[in-house]
């Protein structure tokens, strides 16, 4: 589904990526892994379309996107692409379904039909009555778990997680990586996580290393859903 070819990119004078290559099939949970400042932020926003590469390759179904212009790297990243962050990144202004029904919104969805989509996810994540909080009045993992609905909310072919877990305990950590891998596999979404902690990798079919801007990757040893 998605192949990178030989990217490097480097931030001033700091080589992010040096000569970093990658598969992702279809339907696989694959975990970027890999020490501090060994490039995995880095190649997750090249594979995401986030960022491009000084020089190597990403292809997307055949396409080429990191010469694809602005325009349409953002349309596919809006249409096709979800995303979750480490801290959740909620709008603080919105309420948590108003969140969540973000990128239907973004897609061109009516407002009420947005939020009716937006609702079911909240008796899915175990959130029923969170639906008019703003973030202010949430606890870190319950506005993960919304993040990790309007991440997946629109049903994107592939969902790009930096640190999903990274600002959560080991328990919470669990939980929504259960919810996480479990919806990701029930609606077909690729998922491409970058994570530090082997029992969050744990859920991954496949694990990427990444060391001073390479990749390289291996069969994961699966435990979860
Ligand atoms: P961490 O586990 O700490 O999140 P990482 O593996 O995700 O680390 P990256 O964020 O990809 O690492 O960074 C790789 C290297 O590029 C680091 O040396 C970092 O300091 C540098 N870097 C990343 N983004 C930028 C930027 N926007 N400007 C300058 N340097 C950057
Ligand atoms: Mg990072």
């Amino acid at each position: 589904l998605i192949e990178a070819r030989d990217l490097a990119l480097t931030f001033g004078e700091t080589p992010a990526l040096r000569g970093a290559s990658l598969t992702v099939d279809a339907g696989e949970v694959l975990a970027i892994m890999g020490p501090s400042g060994s490039g995995k932020s880095t190649l997750l926003h090249c594979l995401a379309g986030i960022l491009t590469p000084d020089s190597g390759e990403v292809h997307f179904n055949g396409r080429r996107i990191d010469t694809m212009n602005e325009a349409r790297r953002s349309e596919l990243r809006r249409r096709t692409f979800g995303f979750v962050f480490q801290f959740g990144q909620l709008v603080p202004e919105l309420t948590a379904e108003e969140n969540v029904a973000l990128p239907l919104l973004f897609g061109g969805t009516s407002r009420a039909g947005a939020l009716a989509q937006a609702r079911p996810w909240f008796a899915r994540l175990g959130l029923d009555g969170m639906q008019r909080r703003r973030s202010g009045e949430l606890s870190g993992g319950q506005a993960q778990r919304i993040a990790l609905a309007r991440g997946l909310v629109a049903r994107p072919q592939v969902l790009f997680a930096d640190e999903p877990t990274g600002a959560l305990d080991s328990l919470t950590g669990e939980q929504v990586m259960e919810l996480l891998v479990g919806t990701a596999r029930e609606q077909g979404t690729t998922v491409i996580l970058v994570t530090h902690e082997p029992r969050v990798a744990a859920y991954a079919d496949r694990e990427a290393v990444v060391r001073d801007g390479r990749a390289s990757t291996f069969a994961a040893e699966r435990i979860a859903p």
